[in-house]
């Protein structure tokens, strides 16, 4: 699969990912690599990555505790003293081998120590291969608020290796698909297609469509990287996707959702909304629940959490003063960004997917 250029990183997949990281070791003077992972990556990942591996410099490795609850300026403490103990310089290299917890950290970690140390991300689950390794977003939360504190900056290299997605569990799969479906209903309807048969996508048909992502991620990127405008569409889905993640979460009779399990719900909710308001046809918006509903399940939610769930709104961080901006669709690939909903119509789309 070809090479992706975005900015001045280069993202490789598969066989080409190790001859361009053992080229840049041979052609960059770095004094020592160190690689962060967590316990899952450096069971999974860590054996096949090393032993691609032909370089002579030495090799340390960092091992942080897998989960969002520790993306956090604590644990970036903690991976600097290690570093500094280590005798890490200025031409040191990090490569953080994970998901997005572990790029999104490393990248911050290696940004910020001695006012920045080149990095190479290594994504190992599909959410990071195809969402968080394009786009140069790296940071922890503070508290409950996600990703407040980071610094937009990129790797010297992004590696996809699909073959990490083996050991991948199946609902983390489901859970990075849902960014895929994403790419498909704000960007194309050819990709869309492709997304038909869900449950009859192989592994290997995975890798073409991953590849096809990371583009259609790339280019949007590309086109406004300040998210003036096309890259707002990458929050399809996420507006009311976010909040019901949230509530979720902090409701303790609930079984937490992953990000892209929210996700889907989201979608169905704003293609439901897209047909009130902008003319989304109704066949669609059927047809994409009974897609998402077959695959993802349906999740019970109450019309008594209607209104806690909508309260939740208002902490969206792509708030615009005070107004809460929908992303609606006008057809696949024909997307509408900074759209006001009134709360009957969202009371009305949760009626919808509970229906
Ligand atoms: P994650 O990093 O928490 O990984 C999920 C789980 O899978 C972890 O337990 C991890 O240890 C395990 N794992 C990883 N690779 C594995 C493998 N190959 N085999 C077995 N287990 C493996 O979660 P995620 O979904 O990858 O990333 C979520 C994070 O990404 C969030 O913090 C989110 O904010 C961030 N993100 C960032 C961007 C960006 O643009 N920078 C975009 C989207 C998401
Ligand atoms: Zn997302």
């Amino acid at each position: 699969m070809e090479s992706i250029v975005a900015n001045n990183c280069t993202i490789h997949f598969n066989n080409t990912c190790y001859s361009s990281i053992n080229k840049h070791l041979k052609e960059n003077n770095f004094s020592k690599i160190f690689i962060l992972v967590d316990e899952n990556t450096h069971q999974y990942c860590l054996p096949r990555f090393i032993e691609k591996l032909e370089t002579n410099i030495a090799i340390e490795i960092i091992e942080i505790e897998s989960g969002e609850i520790n993306k956090t300026i604590e644990t970036c403490v903690g991976v600097w003293n290690t570093l500094s103990e280590l005798n890490a310089d200025r031409k040191s290299l990090l490569i953080n081998i994970g998901g997005g917890v572990i790029t999104d950290l490393g990248g911050f970690v290696a940004c910020t120590f001695k006012r920045g140390i080149a990095y190479v991300n290594v994504p190992t689950t599909l959410l990071s291969m195809v969402d968080a390794s394009v786009g140069g977003k790296t940071g922890v939360d503070l508290g409950h608020l996600k990703n407040q504190i980071g610094v937009i900056s990129n790797p010297d290299l992004v590696l996809i290796d699909t073959q990490f997605l083996h050991t991948l569990p199946q609902n983390q799969m489901r859970s990075g698909l849902a960014e895929m479906l994403k790419h498909g209903l704000i960007s194309n309807e050819g990709y869309w297609n492709k997304f038909q048969e869900l449950s009859n996508l192989t592994l290997k048909d995975l890798d073409t469509l991953i590849h096809e992502s990371v583009m259609i991620k790339k280019h949007v990127v590309d086109v406004d990287p300040f998210e003036n405008g096309l890259r707002k569409t990458l929050n399809f889905g996420h507006t009311l996707g976010h909040a019901i993640e949230s509530y979720f979460l902090s409701n303790p009779n609930k079984t937490p959702l992953l990000h892209g399990e929210a996700i889907v719900i989201g979608m169905i909710l704003a293609c439901y909304i897209s047909t009130e308001l902008v003319g989304f046809p109704m066949e669609l918006t059927s047809s994409i629940k009974s897609l998402f509903v077959d695959y993802y399940g349906k999740v019970s939610i109450e019309e008594s959490e209607y209104s806690a769930i909508m309260e939740l709104l208002k902490y969206d961080k792509k708030n615009n003063h005070g107004n809460i901006n929908f992303v609606l669709l006008e057809g696949i690939g024909k997307h509408k960004i900074d759209c006001l909903v009134d709360d009957a119509v969202i009371i009305d789309a949760f009626k919808f997917y509970a229906s």
